[in-house]
């Protein structure tokens, strides 16, 4: 009985876990799986590398924002 195998034939490894995400990497085929909570993608490995390169664009562009002027804004007066 080897129907239980045949539904998982990706050798998954962690590379890496969070609070919030697991990156397993297949050993058979390179695909990476990122678990998101209860959500599962399966991506291959460009595809990870295009999601990790947005990300990191957006978190960057994000950063550059002033928090003081934010906090300020409201006492702000002359
Ligand atoms: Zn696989």
């Amino acid at each position: 009985m080897r129907s239980t195998e045949s539904t998982s034939p990706c050798q998954l490894v962690t590379l890496a876990s969070g609070p919030l995400v697991r990156v397993d990497r297949c050993m058979d085929c390179g695909t990476i799986t990122l678990h998101l909570g209860a959500v599962s993608l399966r991506l291959d490995r460009a595809a990870a590398e295009s999601l990790w390169t947005t990300l990191g664009h957006g978190l960057g562009s994000q950063t550059e924002l002033p928090r003081e002027s934010l906090g300020d804004h409201g006492r702000f007066a002359h």
